[in-house]
């Protein structure tokens, strides 16, 4: 599904990824930990192809094509998607619209027609009751005055609509509450499909309690330097990231 060897990245002058590998099967759920500033929403933003990332060496190659020469919006097309981080706020574009903007541009690349307003009505409706959400969320702007907790929602919301190939999801759990945080994890969950694979981004074990990971990697200054298991995440929370980053510096 995803194959990304020696990656490097660059924000402005600043060295980010550092020669990242990965590899990413179909139906596989992979965790990405690591402390704070380490790379994992910089990796994010540079598979989706966000501007003012600059890829300075080793190669990328998603559902068999070369992801890094495609533009976003190619990418999204071919099956990639990712929740923010940070939702960003779009006053001015409803909600729906831009869910049906969405999905049609990605239905279009897979040859599919445009679904018409009654059976996208429906669909929609299906797919908030999975997050919990309230319709009158689709009457308003894009995540404008959304709660913390709403944004977030919001995003597996798209994710759930769009039914991504690899779904990358950047700390979607930070800032949710626990009951928040099990709803989300009931939606990713039922997103689960051997066609369909996930980054899961976190600082916190927690998550993974709901949310059970096939591999778990550690990122520290750009570079997977530790994988395993579901049982890394509970070393890890353990004790810290210090034993990983020490053996990393020593070595
Ligand atoms: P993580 O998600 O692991 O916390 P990030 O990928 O957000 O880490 O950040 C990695 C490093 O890149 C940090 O040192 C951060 O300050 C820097 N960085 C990220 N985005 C930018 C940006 N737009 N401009 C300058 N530096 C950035
Ligand atoms: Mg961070
Ligand atoms: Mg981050």
């Amino acid at each position: 599904m995803l194959s990304v060897s020696g990656l490097r990245a660059n924000v402005g002058d600043k060295e980010i990824l550092r020669g990242l590998d990965l590899r990413i099967g179909p139906g596989e759920v992979h965790a990405i930990m690591g402390p704070n500033g380490s790379g994992k929403s910089t990796l994010a933003h540079v598979l989706s192809g966000r501007d003012g990332y600059a890829v300075t060496g080793g190669t990328a190659t998603f559902a068999g094509q070369d992801l890094l020469a495609l533009a976003p919006e190619e990418r999204a097309q071919l099956g990639l998607f990712l929740a923010f981080q940070y939702p960003v706020e779009l006053p001015g574009v409803n909600n729906t619209y831009f869910l049906k903007s969405a999905l049609n541009s990605i239905r279009k690349a897979r040859g599919e027609d445009e679904l018409d307003a009654v059976s996208f009505m429906r669909l929609i409706r299906d797919k908030l009751k999975i997050l919990h959400l309230d319709d009158s969320l689709l009457k308003r702007a894009v995540n404008a005055g959304f709660s913390g907790g709403e944004k977030k929602r919001n995003e597996i919301f798209q994710m759930a609509l769009l039914e991504p190939k690899l779904a990358i999801l950047d700390e979607t759990d930070s800032g949710l509450d626990i009951d928040a945080l099990r709803v989300v994890s009931e939606g990713v969950n039922a997103l689960r499909s051997p066609e369909r694979s996930m980054i899961v981004v976190t600082h916190y074990q927690r998550l993974l309690d709901y949310i059970e990971p096939d591999f778990v990697h550690v990122l520290y200054k750009g570079r997977i330097i530790r994988s395993g298991g579901k049982e890394l995440a509970l070393e890890l929370e353990q004790h810290g990231y210090g034993w990983i980053t020490d053996e990393d510096a020593a070595a």
